[in-house]
């Protein structure tokens, strides 16, 4: 079946500007995000995937900007929108903002202040994005924190934030993100705050609530078993680029960027040997201010090409399409 295209961002990129110099955070990124299907970006810190999220969000702090690209929201339908275009204190973009577009925190205190009773809070994100009335956005805050799997929320609506265990914390996270009733729903590092079988819920939960609801979910996460759990199509980011793209099946097979098999080789595996040592990638990403010439990956390349990664960059991925940005992957092509 072929799904709606929620969200499409083209060659957006984002720099931070300091009195060292100027930092290309993201460099030309495109990707599409769409309806009932979850989209998995993947990377080391500092790759570029959470300035993605905040971008599309018009989150970027200062002295962070977008410099270019597009983030068309309901992209070639009459209600398109340009959210680059948009005043990121605007009405029409606080109603994108946890209405249209529902945000995950890898820790939910990041969204929940200590203050209020959880009801209050997600009563509050209810009436943010609704014309309900007090009595129906309580009635919606119930049935949010019931939709997530928390027992018994007509009581649970009166308890404060850091009375809650880390996964009924994240669960509430979750109920605030879904209270404006979004058809996207980032998530930055949902599960990396929790214990393995904690974590094995919410991505459950997730799942559940993805497939039911039909949301376009851009899933951040550093974790390949994350990925291999939960995407339908994978993007590997590297210095603010994506450098490899393809359905989740297909980049486990054949993974066809050296980064990206760098990544598969580093994840643990059952079948190891005792006491074999964990694969690690060699070196570390570059600060993004000392981008290396060529391709940005060479230093750390195993694979590279004498005479040409160093001083030439490999071409960027055609969206939409499966594929690596890397001489080798042309040479399979
Ligand atoms: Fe490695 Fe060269 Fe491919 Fe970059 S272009 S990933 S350096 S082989």
């Amino acid at each position: 079946m072929v799904e709606r295209t929620s969200l499409s961002i083209r060659d957006l990129a984002v720099q931070f500007e300091s009195e060292q110099g100027v930092v290309r955070a993201l460099d030309g990124v495109s990707f599409d995000l769409q309806a009932g299907r979850t989209l998995g970006i993947v990377g080391e810190s500092g790759c570029g995937k959470s300035v993605t999220a905040r971008s599309i969000l018009r989150l970027v702090d200062r002295p962070g900007r977008i410099t270019g690209g597009r983030i068309l929201l309901d992209p070639g339908t009459p209600a398109q929108a340009d959210l680059v275009a948009l005043n990121p204190d605007s009405r029409q973009m606080r109603a994108v903002r946890g209405g249209r577009i529902g945000l995950i925190f890898q820790e939910p205190m990041t969204a929940l202040s200590v203050h209020y009773t959880v009801g209050n809070q997600i009563m509050e994100a209810v009436l943010q994005h609704s014309g309900a009335s007090p009595q129906e956005a309580r009635a919606r805050a119930i049935e949010l924190l019931r939709e997530v799997g928390i027992p018994r929320p007509e009581l649970r609506l009166d308890s404060y934030p850091f009375e809650l265990s880390g996964g009924l914390r994240q669960r509430v996270g979750i109920a605030m993100a879904l209270a404006g009733d979004p058809d996207i729903v980032i998530a930055d590092e949902p599960t990396t705050a929790l214990d393995v079988t904690t974590q094995a819920q919410i991505l459950a939960l997730l799942r559940g609530l993805q497939e039911r609801k039909r949301i376009a979910l851009m899933l951040i996460t550093h974790d390949m078993g994350v990925i291999a759990e939960m995407a339908d199509d994978v993007a590997v980011m590297y210095l603010g680029r994506i450098v490899g793209f393809a359905p989740v099946m297909e980049l486990f097979k054949a993974p066809r960027h050296p980064y990206t098999r760098a990544l598969l080789r580093a994840v643990p595996s059952i079948l190891a040997a005792p006491r074999q040592r964990l694969s690690t990638i060699g070196g570390a990403v570059p600060h993004p201010g000392l981008r290396p010439t060529g391709c940005a990956f060479h230093p750390r390349c195993t694979e590279a090409l004498e005479g040409r990664c160093a001083r030439e960059a490999p071409p960027p991925i055609p969206p939409g399409q499966a594929g690596a940005s890397c001489f080798l992957a042309e040479a399979v092509a």
